[in-house]
């Protein structure tokens, strides 16, 4: 099932997320609607608090980018509590956008790599090493667990231009090609 992706101003987004304790029928349900989710609005990761849910949870599926990036995994990757245990000592800039935050796209720093420990869907624990997208990818739905969002890296001056837009998403004034939940229109 596809869930409503919730918009920047709604709280969830801000709010940091609960490990998850056990494996649950409901746990690989959310599982499922959020990779469905993500897929149907074409993004390359997904995390809990997106769909409005506070899990520690967060999927990802980077096959898009395989022919930029040869070697990249090609089946989706679900995240369940993970934590970064390691951050390479790189810097790399790179444009970030968000489904939270529709059409507001800004170039972002971080570690070009970094190591994660998390559970699969089938809570085995799992260890990974990773650069280029997917390290890029996991640090920013990893971010969302925190209730960090993007925007949040960038300069204050850089943000004071954004204002205007992302007020217009607080009030519910945005659009998307995927269906979308705002504080304003509460999922209307
Ligand atoms: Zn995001």
């Amino acid at each position: 099932m596809i869930l409503p992706i919730h918009v920047y101003g709604s709280p969830v987004l801000q709010e940091p997320t609960i490990p998850v304790k056990e494996n649950t029928p409901e746990l690989q349900e959310l599982i499922d609607n959020m990779l469905e989710t993500m897929h149907g609005a074409s993004g390359i990761g997904l995390a809990a608090p997106q769909v409005g849910r506070s899990e520690r949870l967060f999927v990802v599926d980077v096959s898009p980018l395989v022919k930029e990036e040869p070697g990249l995994p090609e089946d989706p990757l679900v995240f369940i509590n993970p934590q970064i245990t390691e951050e390479g000592d790189m810097d790399e800039e790179y444009e970030e956008g968000c489904l939270s935050i529709p059409d507001l796209r800004e170039y972002i720093v971080r570690p070009e790599s970094v190591s994660v420990t998390f559970l699969d869907r089938d809570f085995n624990e799992k260890h990974l090493e990773v650069d280029g997208m997917l390290a890029r990818v996991i640090q920013h739905e990893y971010d969302h667990l925190e209730g960090i969002l993007f925007i949040d890296h960038i300069s204050s001056f850089k943000r004071r231009l954004m204002r205007r837009r992302l007020k217009d998403m607080i009030n519910g004034k945005v659009q998307a090609d995927y269906p979308i939940y705002t504080w304003e229109n509460q999922g209307a």
